[in-house]
């Protein structure tokens, strides 16, 4: 069983990726992960892979589905694979079928993970943590018994410097503008299923186990 993990930014996507990989057996390939495990091997592609991360460079579809290659076929003892980041073109979307089907494998299940704009920025940009017990608290989630000062030690709050408002809204819409072929393709095949980010993160992945549960039998 093999399923897509579609998500914009702080949908909470590595979350439940990896309850649902727990439980199904399924491989969690985050290609985010597999690019940072290739730079620290000894492998002939090392240095390639580093390079083209330190300059903040993507890696083309040629390299990138050479390394999921080798990596799938290292994989044994799971029931199937979690595509996290991948496909995020039309053209990765043939890539990856070319490259199942070779594996007589195919996709099963395409779950975007829906999150309001609005929550997604406040997750990514509300994140302050405590330097001196590493507690971590979200401004516009989470309420404080004296401003800016963390309830368990009383330590000033520091933020920590990723992403601005602006920045994340452009990551956040660009995201959407990009893989909206990709969520239509799959829709048109019927293998999408739109999980909206209401309640806890539970109740999120009840309906994503209902969806596979559902599609298994
Ligand atoms: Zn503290």
């Amino acid at each position: 069983m093999n399923v897509i993990f579609i998500a914009p930014p702080a949908a909470g996507k590595g979350t439940q990726a990896s309850m649902l990989s727990k439980d199904y057996n399924l491989y969690h390939l985050s290609t985010g992960d597999l690019l940072r495990e290739v730079s620290h091997s000894d492998g002939e592609l090392a240095t390639t892979v580093k390079e083209l991360i330190d300059n903040g460079k993507l890696v083309n579809d040629e390299l990138m589905f050479k390394l999921l290659k080798e990596k799938v076929s290292s994989l044994s003892n799971n029931n199937g694979i979690i595509f996290d980041g991948i496909p995020r073109t039309l053209e990765q979307v043939r890539l990856l079928d070319e490259m199942l089907k070779s594996m007589n494998q195919k996709v099963d299940f395409v779950i975007y993970l829906d999150v309001d704009e609005d929550v997604a920025r406040k997750r990514a940009t509300g994140r302050v943590t405590c330097p001196k017990c590493n507690t971590i608290y979200n401004i516009y989630f989470d309420s404080f018994d004296e401003e800016n000062k963390c309830n368990k030690c009383k330590t000033e709050l520091s933020k920590r410097e990723d992403d601005t408002i602006e920045k994340f809204n452009h990551r956040f819409n660009t995201y959407l503008l990009n893989t909206k072929p990709v969520i239509n393709y799959y829709n048109s095949l019927g293998k999408l299923s739109i999980i909206k980010n209401i309640g806890t993160k539970y109740d999120i992945y009840e309906n994503i186990k209902s969806v596979i549960d559902k599609g298994n039998i």
